[in-house]
Protein backbone atom coordinates (compact mmCIF):
# COMPACT_ATOMS: atom_id res chain seq x y z
CA UNK A 1 0.00 0.00 0.00
CA UNK A 2 1.56 3.62 -0.75
CA UNK A 3 0.69 5.06 2.68
CA UNK A 4 3.10 2.54 4.17
CA UNK A 5 5.68 3.84 2.11
CA UNK A 6 5.19 6.91 4.59
CA UNK A 7 5.25 5.03 7.55
CA UNK A 8 8.20 5.71 10.11
CA UNK A 9 9.01 1.82 10.87
CA UNK A 10 11.14 0.96 13.47
CA UNK A 11 12.62 -2.35 15.07
CA UNK A 12 11.16 -2.13 18.64
CA UNK A 13 12.83 -2.69 21.87
CA UNK A 14 11.78 -5.92 23.53
CA UNK A 15 11.00 -5.64 27.16
CA UNK A 16 11.44 -8.89 29.58
CA UNK A 17 8.44 -10.84 29.87
CA UNK A 18 6.17 -10.20 32.86
CA UNK A 19 4.64 -13.59 33.65
CA UNK A 20 1.96 -13.90 36.24
CA UNK A 21 2.80 -17.05 38.10
CA UNK A 22 1.77 -18.30 41.46
CA UNK A 23 5.07 -18.95 43.08
CA UNK A 24 7.13 -18.38 40.02
CA UNK A 25 10.67 -16.76 40.75
CA UNK A 26 11.11 -13.25 38.31
CA UNK A 27 14.58 -12.52 37.43
CA UNK A 28 14.49 -11.25 34.23
CA UNK A 29 14.32 -7.86 34.70
CA UNK A 30 16.18 -6.52 37.39
CA UNK A 31 13.13 -5.89 39.42
CA UNK A 32 13.85 -5.28 43.41
CA UNK A 33 12.57 -7.98 45.56
CA UNK A 34 11.56 -5.70 48.53
CA UNK A 35 8.82 -3.50 48.45
CA UNK A 36 9.02 0.00 48.28
CA UNK A 37 9.25 2.46 51.45
CA UNK A 38 6.82 1.80 54.37
CA UNK A 39 5.73 5.61 54.11
CA UNK A 40 5.02 4.47 50.08
CA UNK A 41 2.41 2.24 51.09
CA UNK A 42 0.91 4.40 53.95
CA UNK A 43 0.51 7.37 51.83
CA UNK A 44 -0.49 5.27 48.74
CA UNK A 45 -3.58 4.04 51.40
CA UNK A 46 -4.24 7.80 52.51
CA UNK A 47 -3.68 9.63 48.68
CA UNK A 48 -6.56 12.03 48.28
CA UNK A 49 -7.85 10.85 44.57
CA UNK A 50 -10.21 14.26 43.98
CA UNK A 51 -6.80 15.94 42.68
CA UNK A 52 -6.47 13.49 40.18
CA UNK A 53 -9.11 15.75 38.68
CA UNK A 54 -6.50 18.02 37.93
CA UNK A 55 -2.88 18.20 35.59
CA UNK A 56 0.23 17.28 37.63
CA UNK A 57 2.25 19.77 38.19
CA UNK A 58 4.39 19.89 34.49
CA UNK A 59 7.97 19.98 35.97
CA UNK A 60 7.04 17.70 38.58
CA UNK A 61 7.72 19.76 41.38
CA UNK A 62 7.01 17.76 44.62
CA UNK A 63 9.68 15.24 43.28
CA UNK A 64 12.32 17.67 42.09
CA UNK A 65 12.13 19.41 45.17
CA UNK A 66 12.94 16.07 47.11
CA UNK A 67 15.87 15.00 44.46
CA UNK A 68 17.55 18.53 44.89
CA UNK A 69 17.83 18.54 48.39
CA UNK A 70 18.96 15.02 48.66
CA UNK A 71 21.92 15.24 45.85
CA UNK A 72 22.25 18.74 46.73
CA UNK A 73 21.65 19.81 43.51
CA UNK A 74 19.84 22.98 42.20
CA UNK A 75 16.04 22.43 40.82
CA UNK A 76 16.96 23.83 37.98
CA UNK A 77 19.47 20.97 37.09
CA UNK A 78 16.92 18.31 37.84
CA UNK A 79 14.45 16.68 35.04
CA UNK A 80 12.16 13.97 35.46
CA UNK A 81 10.55 11.40 33.40
CA UNK A 82 8.39 8.47 32.88
CA UNK A 83 11.01 6.04 33.96
CA UNK A 84 14.61 6.11 33.08
CA UNK A 85 13.66 5.39 29.37
CA UNK A 86 11.33 8.33 28.59
CA UNK A 87 14.43 10.90 30.15
CA UNK A 88 17.02 8.73 27.96
CA UNK A 89 14.64 8.98 24.84
CA UNK A 90 13.86 12.80 25.53
CA UNK A 91 18.04 12.85 25.86
CA UNK A 92 18.49 11.26 22.80
CA UNK A 93 16.06 13.49 20.70
CA UNK A 94 17.94 16.88 22.72
CA UNK A 95 20.84 16.39 22.29
CA UNK A 96 22.17 13.79 19.50
CA UNK A 97 21.29 15.99 16.64
CA UNK A 98 24.76 15.99 15.04
CA UNK A 99 25.88 14.03 11.42
CA UNK A 100 28.85 12.08 13.10
CA UNK A 101 27.67 9.04 14.79
CA UNK A 102 27.06 8.91 18.48
CA UNK A 103 29.55 6.08 20.41
CA UNK A 104 28.36 3.31 22.50
CA UNK A 105 29.62 0.02 23.35
CA UNK A 106 28.76 -2.83 21.59
CA UNK A 107 27.28 -4.93 24.37
CA UNK A 108 25.31 -2.81 26.39
CA UNK A 109 21.33 -1.41 27.29
CA UNK A 110 19.65 -2.97 23.90
CA UNK A 111 17.28 0.06 23.98
CA UNK A 112 20.34 2.66 22.70
CA UNK A 113 20.47 1.42 18.85
CA UNK A 114 16.52 0.99 19.06
CA UNK A 115 16.29 5.22 19.34
CA UNK A 116 19.21 6.12 17.27
CA UNK A 117 17.38 4.34 15.12
CA UNK A 118 13.97 5.80 16.00
CA UNK A 119 14.96 9.13 15.42
CA UNK A 120 17.54 8.62 12.88
CA UNK A 121 20.62 9.00 14.56
CA UNK A 122 23.94 7.91 12.80
CA UNK A 123 25.33 5.58 15.57
CA UNK A 124 28.58 3.33 15.88
CA UNK A 125 28.92 0.55 18.86
CA UNK A 126 32.46 0.22 20.25
CA UNK A 127 33.44 -3.31 20.86
CA UNK A 128 34.19 -3.95 25.05
CA UNK A 129 37.35 -5.54 25.18
CA UNK A 130 37.52 -9.40 26.22
CA UNK A 131 37.11 -8.85 29.94
CA UNK A 132 34.19 -6.67 28.90
CA UNK A 133 35.61 -3.26 29.89
CA UNK A 134 35.56 0.00 28.00
CA UNK A 135 38.99 1.13 26.34
CA UNK A 136 38.56 4.94 26.86
CA UNK A 137 40.91 5.02 24.05
CA UNK A 138 37.98 3.98 21.78
CA UNK A 139 36.21 6.98 22.88
CA UNK A 140 38.75 9.71 21.25
CA UNK A 141 37.61 9.81 18.13
CA UNK A 142 35.52 12.37 16.28
CA UNK A 143 31.67 11.34 17.22
CA UNK A 144 28.17 12.90 17.41
CA UNK A 145 27.91 12.15 21.21
CA UNK A 146 28.87 9.23 23.72
CA UNK A 147 26.45 7.55 25.99
CA UNK A 148 27.28 4.15 28.20
CA UNK A 149 25.64 2.52 31.15
CA UNK A 150 28.01 2.70 34.63
CA UNK A 151 27.49 -0.35 35.84
CA UNK A 152 27.29 -1.59 32.14
CA UNK A 153 24.22 -3.84 31.40
CA UNK A 154 23.91 -6.78 30.97
CA UNK A 155 27.41 -7.05 32.06
CA UNK A 156 27.22 -5.27 35.56
CA UNK A 157 30.47 -4.22 35.35
CA UNK A 158 31.29 -0.86 36.88
CA UNK A 159 34.20 1.16 35.36
CA UNK A 160 36.08 3.52 37.41
CA UNK A 161 35.08 7.21 37.52
CA UNK A 162 38.94 8.29 36.42
CA UNK A 163 37.80 6.23 33.50
CA UNK A 164 34.60 7.77 33.06
CA UNK A 165 36.21 11.52 33.91
CA UNK A 166 39.09 10.51 30.92
CA UNK A 167 36.18 9.73 28.29
CA UNK A 168 34.20 12.62 29.43
CA UNK A 169 37.15 14.91 29.26
CA UNK A 170 37.93 13.92 25.81
CA UNK A 171 34.44 14.69 24.70
CA UNK A 172 33.64 18.63 25.15
CA UNK A 173 32.07 19.10 22.01
CA UNK A 174 29.20 16.91 22.29
CA UNK A 175 27.38 15.28 24.84
CA UNK A 176 28.04 12.94 26.97
CA UNK A 177 25.30 10.68 28.96
CA UNK A 178 26.13 8.15 31.52
CA UNK A 179 23.03 6.18 32.74
CA UNK A 180 23.84 4.97 36.20
CA UNK A 181 20.25 2.85 36.29
CA UNK A 182 22.29 0.11 38.48
CA UNK A 183 24.92 2.63 40.20
CA UNK A 184 23.48 2.44 44.25
CA UNK A 185 24.48 -1.53 43.76
CA UNK A 186 27.91 -0.63 44.42
CA UNK A 187 29.26 1.65 42.13
CA UNK A 188 30.70 5.27 42.20
CA UNK A 189 28.54 8.14 40.60
CA UNK A 190 29.75 10.25 38.49
CA UNK A 191 27.36 13.26 39.55
CA UNK A 192 29.73 15.28 41.30
CA UNK A 193 31.16 15.46 38.03
CA UNK A 194 28.24 17.53 36.32
CA UNK A 195 29.62 20.19 38.47
CA UNK A 196 32.28 20.70 36.32
CA UNK A 197 31.21 19.87 32.89
CA UNK A 198 28.63 21.70 31.80
CA UNK A 199 28.01 18.76 28.44
CA UNK A 200 27.48 15.76 30.78
CA UNK A 201 24.12 14.12 32.04
CA UNK A 202 23.94 11.68 34.53
CA UNK A 203 20.46 9.60 34.31
CA UNK A 204 19.12 7.69 37.32
CA UNK A 205 16.09 5.52 38.08
CA UNK A 206 13.59 4.52 40.94
CA UNK A 207 12.91 1.28 39.20
CA UNK A 208 15.84 -0.86 40.80
CA UNK A 209 17.37 0.93 44.20
CA UNK A 210 14.12 2.13 45.22
CA UNK A 211 11.56 -0.66 44.10
CA UNK A 212 9.13 1.45 41.91
CA UNK A 213 9.38 -0.20 38.45
CA UNK A 214 5.89 0.34 38.42
CA UNK A 215 5.57 3.72 38.70
CA UNK A 216 7.88 4.37 36.31
CA UNK A 217 10.13 7.23 37.72
CA UNK A 218 13.85 8.37 35.93
CA UNK A 219 15.29 11.44 36.48
CA UNK A 220 19.00 13.14 35.47
CA UNK A 221 21.12 15.54 36.73
CA UNK A 222 23.19 17.63 34.43
CA UNK A 223 24.07 21.91 34.30
CA UNK A 224 21.21 23.98 34.07
CA UNK A 225 21.64 24.72 30.04
CA UNK A 226 21.37 20.85 29.31
CA UNK A 227 18.28 20.70 31.64
CA UNK A 228 16.88 23.67 29.97
CA UNK A 229 16.96 22.15 26.31
CA UNK A 230 15.76 18.73 27.93
CA UNK A 231 12.32 21.02 28.90
CA UNK A 232 12.07 22.34 25.89
CA UNK A 233 11.96 19.47 23.80
CA UNK A 234 9.96 17.91 26.55
CA UNK A 235 7.54 20.75 26.08
CA UNK A 236 7.52 20.40 22.67
CA UNK A 237 6.25 16.39 23.01
CA UNK A 238 4.14 16.33 26.33
CA UNK A 239 3.98 18.49 29.11
CA UNK A 240 2.45 16.38 31.84
CA UNK A 241 5.08 13.54 31.64
CA UNK A 242 4.59 12.19 35.23
CA UNK A 243 1.31 11.75 36.72
CA UNK A 244 0.57 12.79 40.50
CA UNK A 245 0.97 9.42 42.48
CA UNK A 246 4.37 8.91 41.01
CA UNK A 247 5.27 12.38 41.83
CA UNK A 248 4.10 12.24 45.42
CA UNK A 249 4.91 8.41 46.16
CA UNK A 250 8.21 9.16 44.14
CA UNK A 251 8.82 11.85 46.71
CA UNK A 252 7.83 10.14 50.08
CA UNK A 253 10.98 6.98 48.55
CA UNK A 254 13.76 9.45 48.95
CA UNK A 255 12.75 10.70 52.04
CA UNK A 256 13.58 6.99 53.97
CA UNK A 257 17.27 6.95 53.22
CA UNK A 258 16.98 4.65 55.88
CA UNK A 259 14.84 1.72 54.27
CA UNK A 260 16.64 2.26 51.15
CA UNK A 261 20.66 1.90 52.06
CA UNK A 262 19.13 -1.64 54.22
CA UNK A 263 17.45 -3.03 50.97
CA UNK A 264 20.29 -2.21 49.25
CA UNK A 265 22.83 -4.10 51.63
CA UNK A 266 20.48 -6.95 52.01
CA UNK A 267 20.68 -7.24 48.10
CA UNK A 268 24.76 -6.43 47.85
CA UNK A 269 25.22 -9.11 50.41
CA UNK A 270 22.71 -11.70 48.71
CA UNK A 271 24.90 -10.84 45.19
CA UNK A 272 28.25 -12.05 47.08
CA UNK A 273 26.76 -14.99 48.61
CA UNK A 274 25.03 -16.19 45.21
CA UNK A 275 28.53 -15.12 43.00
CA UNK A 276 30.21 -17.75 45.46
CA UNK A 277 27.17 -20.71 44.68
CA UNK A 278 27.63 -19.85 40.79
CA UNK A 279 31.48 -20.16 41.06
CA UNK A 280 30.94 -23.16 43.08
CA UNK A 281 28.48 -24.58 40.34
CA UNK A 282 31.35 -24.09 37.03
CA UNK A 283 30.07 -20.10 36.14
CA UNK A 284 32.57 -17.27 35.10
CA UNK A 285 30.98 -14.12 35.34
CA UNK A 286 32.41 -10.40 35.42
CA UNK A 287 32.57 -9.18 39.03
CA UNK A 288 29.17 -7.41 39.05
CA UNK A 289 28.56 -4.13 40.98
CA UNK A 290 24.97 -4.00 39.93
CA UNK A 291 21.20 -6.20 41.08
CA UNK A 292 22.16 -8.91 38.27
CA UNK A 293 25.08 -11.27 37.41
CA UNK A 294 25.86 -11.84 33.90
CA UNK A 295 27.02 -15.73 33.99
CA UNK A 296 28.27 -18.01 31.67
CA UNK A 297 28.58 -21.88 32.10
CA UNK A 298 31.54 -23.69 31.32
CA UNK A 299 30.36 -26.76 29.89
CA UNK A 300 26.63 -26.41 29.66
CA UNK A 301 25.51 -23.71 27.40
CA UNK A 302 23.29 -20.97 28.42
CA UNK A 303 20.35 -22.09 26.21
CA UNK A 304 19.70 -24.91 27.92
CA UNK A 305 20.07 -23.47 31.44
CA UNK A 306 17.65 -20.75 30.26
CA UNK A 307 14.87 -23.02 29.03
CA UNK A 308 15.41 -25.56 32.12
CA UNK A 309 15.04 -22.86 34.58
CA UNK A 310 11.65 -21.98 32.88
CA UNK A 311 10.03 -25.41 33.37
CA UNK A 312 11.20 -24.90 36.97
CA UNK A 313 9.10 -21.21 36.57
CA UNK A 314 12.64 -19.48 37.22
CA UNK A 315 12.78 -16.88 34.93
CA UNK A 316 15.89 -15.05 33.75
CA UNK A 317 16.99 -13.23 30.76
CA UNK A 318 18.85 -14.45 27.70
CA UNK A 319 19.99 -13.04 24.26
CA UNK A 320 20.69 -14.69 21.50
CA UNK A 321 22.99 -12.01 20.22
CA UNK A 322 26.79 -12.38 18.87
CA UNK A 323 29.37 -12.36 21.85
CA UNK A 324 26.42 -13.11 24.80
CA UNK A 325 24.35 -16.03 23.28
CA UNK A 326 26.21 -17.78 26.24
CA UNK A 327 25.41 -15.95 29.04
CA UNK A 328 22.47 -15.50 31.21
CA UNK A 329 21.20 -12.36 33.31
CA UNK A 330 20.10 -13.40 36.63
CA UNK A 331 18.86 -10.60 38.85
CA UNK A 332 19.80 -11.21 42.18
CA UNK A 333 16.30 -11.28 44.16
CA UNK A 334 15.44 -12.44 48.21
CA UNK A 335 17.94 -15.07 49.56
CA UNK A 336 14.97 -17.77 49.26
CA UNK A 337 14.90 -17.11 45.80
CA UNK A 338 18.51 -17.72 45.12
CA UNK A 339 18.31 -20.31 47.08
CA UNK A 340 16.13 -21.66 44.99
CA UNK A 341 17.90 -20.59 41.10
CA UNK A 342 20.96 -22.67 42.84
CA UNK A 343 18.74 -26.25 43.96
CA UNK A 344 17.36 -25.92 40.11
CA UNK A 345 21.20 -25.07 38.63
CA UNK A 346 22.29 -27.63 40.39
CA UNK A 347 19.28 -30.24 39.34
CA UNK A 348 20.19 -28.89 35.84
CA UNK A 349 23.94 -29.67 35.67
CA UNK A 350 23.64 -32.64 37.59
CA UNK A 351 26.09 -31.78 40.75
N1 LIG B 1 19.09 1.98 31.62
C1 LIG B 1 19.47 0.71 31.77
C2 LIG B 1 20.90 0.37 31.62
C3 LIG B 1 18.52 -0.28 32.07
O1 LIG B 1 18.89 -1.56 32.19
C4 LIG B 1 17.17 0.08 32.22
C5 LIG B 1 16.14 -0.98 32.58
N2 LIG B 1 15.59 -1.66 31.52
C6 LIG B 1 16.82 1.41 32.03
C7 LIG B 1 17.80 2.34 31.75
C8 LIG B 1 15.39 1.88 32.08
O2 LIG B 1 14.79 1.73 33.29
P1 LIG B 1 13.47 2.52 33.69
O3 LIG B 1 12.84 3.05 32.42
O4 LIG B 1 12.62 1.52 34.37
O5 LIG B 1 13.93 3.62 34.57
Amino acid sequence: MKWEDNVRKVIPYVAGEQPDISDMVKLNTNENPYPPAPGVTDLAKEMDVEKLRLYPDTNAEPLVDVLSEYYGVAKNRIFVGVGSDDVLAMAFLTFFNSDKPILFPDVTYSFYDVWANLYRIPYKTVPLKDDWSIDADDYKVPNGGVIFPNPNAPTGLFEPLEKVEEIIKANPDVVVIVDEAYVDFGGESALSFTDKYENLLVVRTFSKSRSMAGLRIGFCIGSEKLIKYLNDAKYSVNSYTMNLPSQILGAEAVKDDRYFKETLSKIINTRERFKKELTRLGFTFPDSKSNFIFASHKTVDADHIYNELRKKNIFVRHWNKDRIANYLRITIGTDEEMDKVVKALEEILGC
